[in-house]
């Protein structure tokens, strides 16, 4: 990277706005304090640009809301079911769909459904709560990512490693593999992409050994549309008809249509399997609601129709992908090292690297996540040794591979002038780095501690 990146224009016009509370410096220095420097813990009201997550943030086009309007709230087979669910079919190329309220739920009900204690579910990377939810039902979760030398500009990092998978199951035996999920684009490794060469050779490999292939799909669009940019032979394709193919070569999907939807709930399972689905929809209508709107209404159901639709819009799709490169060159030009390539919906920066002067036990990444907001009240989420490192009270301390701080970027909600704003303000962040502090945890709970631990500044 390195080369300057223009602002990518925004194929929308703004209809309506949502006032962000605007606050002080030492409003900002009060509510960190506050909030025990855990980010988490901070009230929307006191982030000005919050970039937390891109789960659930995305802004909604008119036609969905007027979509909300036209939803059918009808218990069973309500207009608005029907039009998810070809919408879904068409795009998923599956015929059996079953609404979820999000996707941990979807990734609940299949491994309820398939998978028994002892067995294995590989997967390119599995986020994590794909990964909890194999673990709850008993299952190990194994992840077999593609190792790329950074240097290779290889663009497709998402990848599964499709001879370690072989290798695996050759080793485990089929019968002890359930499922093989392949999750695109890759949240854990960047939100980078997967290919369709990939793909394909996945699915022969599933096959070969009569293991099925699920996708995990919240970002479907945007590792479709990496596809087309950057995989030889896909350039004049329909990103649509990209997704299409991709999802031909599955047994069957889940997806967080908190993401791709760009609704603010909802997700789905859809299968091949017709067994299948009439098993998972037992336990479906048990934990979520009957088959035709599995915990949601009927207005999510018409907004996620159009969304997914809306979504697969390439001047859209190049907007969103641009606008995340954008941020990771103005944040680069600011002096913060970042991983590259830029993938679909986050920029990730190197606190590590930055900040080394701080040892990963003093969570580096938590450091400079508190700095910027002091900066310039943007929330982002240290994604290091706080989040994945081990250790605290007694046990001993084991850090995470990376100390990252992500910047996840809602879809279609700030404009280039906030990423701009925020790159200002990194840039004095930058300035007095050496200054910034370590921090230490004062009290964590036993599981998940980034969300509630207290925090406090070393020196
Ligand atoms: C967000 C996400 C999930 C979980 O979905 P929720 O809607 O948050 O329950 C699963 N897999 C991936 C890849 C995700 O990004």
């Amino acid at each position: 990277m390195g080369e300057k990146i223009k602002a990518p224009v925004e194929p929308f016009r703004i209809k309506s706005v949502e006032p962000i509370p605007t606050l002080d410096a030492a409003t900002r220095e009060a509510k960190i304090r506050e909030a025990q420097f855990n980010l988490f813990k901070l009230d929307a009201e006191s982030v000005f640009i919050d970039l937390l997550t891109d789960s659930g943030t995305n802004a909604m086009s008119a036609h969905q809301w007027a979509g909300i309007m036209e939803g059918d709230e009808s218990y069973a087979g309500a207009r608005s079911f029907r039009r998810f669910e070809n919408t879904v079919q068409e795009i998923f190329r599956m015929p059996y769909i079953l609404p979820a309220h999000q996707g941990r739920v979807a990734e609940n009900i299949l491994f309820s459904t398939i998978l028994k204690p002892g067995q294995f579910v590989p997967n390119n990377t599995h986020f994590d709560t794909t990964r909890a939810n194999t673990l709850h039902k008993g299952g190990i979760p194994i992840d077999l990512p593609v190792a790329v030398d950074g240097s290779s500009g290889e663009y497709f990092r998402g990848n599964m490693d499709v001879l370690a998978l072989e290798k695996f199951i050759e080793d485990k035996g089929a019968e002890n593999i359930p499922v093989i999920i392949l999750t695109v684009t890759n949240n854990s490794v960047g939100g980078l992409p997967v290919s369709m060469e990939n793909v394909r050779q996945t699915s022969e490999v599933c096959h070969r050994f009569g293991i099925p292939m699920f996708f995990d799909c919240a970002r479907f669009a945007e590792n479709s549309y990496f596809i087309k940019k950057h995989e030889p032979g896909y350039e004049s394709r329909s990103v649509k008809e990209i997704a299409q193919e991709m999802f031909e070569y599955g047994d069957g999907a889940m997806m967080s249509a908190k993401k791709d939807g760009l609704a603010n709930i909802g997700g789905f399972i859809a299968t091949k399997d017709l067994e299948l689905a009439r098993r998972m929809r037992e336990l479906l209508i048990l934990v979520e609601g009957y088959a035709t709107y599995g915990g949601l209404a009927g207005r999510d159901l018409e907004a996620l129709a159009i969304g997914f639709e809306e979504v697969l819009a390439e001047d859209y799709l190049e907007y969103r992908t641009s606008q995340v490169a954008y941020l990771g060159s103005l944040l680069e030009g600011a002096g913060l090292p970042i991983v590259t390539p830029t993938g679909g919906h986050a920029v990730f920066v190197d606190a590590g690297e930055f900040l080394p002067h701080i040892p990963a036990e003093q969570f580096p990444g938590q450091s400079l996540a508190v700095a910027l907001y002091r900066e310039c009240g943007v929330r982002t989420v240290e994604i290091g040794s706080l989040m994945f490192g081990e250790g605290g009270d007694d046990a001993e301390f084991v850090p995470a591979p990376r100390e990252l701080v992500r910047l996840a970027m809602p879809r279609r909600v700030y404009t280039n002038t906030h990423y701009e704003f925020i790159a200002e303000h990194a840039a004095n962040v930058a300035k007095k780095k050496s200054s910034l502090k370590g921090m230490k945890i004062l009290s964590q709970p036993k599981l998940l501690r980034h969300f509630i631990c207290d925090l406090a500044e070393i020196g």
